[in-house]
């Protein structure tokens, strides 16, 4: 009989036995539904019932965007593994090589690029997963990198916050992540190349003091947690109660903060939008007439004339406007 039970027996059971994953079934937080995970990935990870937009991963997020799901990620550099020597309940050290293990992720940033409705875009995207999506050198690290890309490729920068804040782990070195990635933001700008937040839940501390408040264009996801210290902290502080849906993204809509709450299945087409509209300032239908030559322009200063240099004399020949014959 040793031989069934021992042999024969798991084979049977293999044959038989089906995986069941534990993770077929989702609760949503907001309404606590239970929520089938493929009626969960077909709507986005958006709640069929309340409309309340999980978290997701930064791979999810980049297909959302991306035209056809298409993009590539670059190579970011391994951070500097705990300069400090850092020790609370854990060793540093610990900490982020099990979120580097669990993610398989050298850090809280994921950097990609590719088209957003044809026009090129990189996007980085902060991973909550990986240690609270904090900010340290890592992280900054990869901003900069994305920043530097943007500017290489001529493509918009789009940064997808999800983050605690500063990685206190990192003390003075991860706050100064602060002016070092407003820095990289700021040659985006001056380059002329549009800088675009989606703000995402939660966006929170150093994160929300930096690079995250300083886009050309603000737009967040409904319901996330968009501020700088708790609901709480701020609470206890100035003994006041706060009003509801305080730090909320539609709360900083009406207040200015933001420019557009927008659900997640409109994301994609709204990005492609506002990028067509801030890099391809061509008209997008054919031109049937060309403008008249002769034409002139109200208020339009006349070609130097004095501009001794100047060999082409085509402008001279034109009355100037506001010269009448
Ligand atoms: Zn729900």
């Amino acid at each position: 009989m040793n031989w069934i039970t021992n042999s024969v027996l798991p084979k049977i059971q293999a044959l038989v036995r089906r995986e069941v994953p534990d993770n077929l079934w989702h609760k949503c937080v907001a309404c606590g539904q239970m929520i089938f995970h493929r009626d969960l990935e077909q709507n986005l990870h958006v709640c069929p019932e309340c409309g309340h937009h999980l978290r997701i991963g930064p791979i999810e997020r980049l297909k959302m965007v991306f035209d056809e799901g298409k993009y590539d990620t670059i190579q970011l550099p391994k951070p500097a593994l705990d300069p400090l020597k850092f020790r609370d309940q854990k060793r540093y050290t610990d900490r982020l090589r099990e979120a580097q293990t669990k993610t398989g992720r050298n850090d809280a940033m994921v950097v990609a690029h590719g088209t957003i409705g044809g026009v090129p875009a990189v996007a980085a995207v902060f991973d909550f997963g990986f240690m609270g999506g904090s900010m340290g050198t890592g992280v900054g690290d990869a901003l900069v990198r994305a920043a530097k890309l943007a500017e290489t490729q001529n493509a918009a920068l789009l940064v997808f916050p999800s983050s605690g804040g500063a990685r206190m782990q990192e003390g003075i070195l991860s706050l100064m992540q602060m002016p070092r990635t407003v820095a990289a933001v700021d040659r985006i700008k001056e380059r002329g190349l549009p800088f675009i937040v989606i703000l995402t839940d939660p966006t929170t501390g150093g994160v929300t003091a930096s690079f995250a408040m300083l886009g050309d264009i603000h737009l967040a996801e409904p319901g996330s947690i968009i501020g700088f210290a708790g609901q709480r902290v701020i609470q206890e502080t100035i003994r006041e109660q706060l009003p509801d849906g305080f730090q909320r993204a539609e709360y900083l809509l009406e207040h200015g903060m933001v420019d557009a709450v927008v659900h997640r299945k409109d994301l994609k087409a709204t990005l492609g939008r506002i990028l067509a509209l801030l890099l391809r300032p061509r008209p997008t239908a054919q031109i049937v007439a060309l403008p008249q030559p002769d034409v002139e322009i109200p208020g339009k200063a006349p070609a130097t004339k004095d501009d001794g240099k100047s060999t082409n004399h085509v402008a001279d020949t034109r009355t100037p406007a506001g010269e009448s014959d």
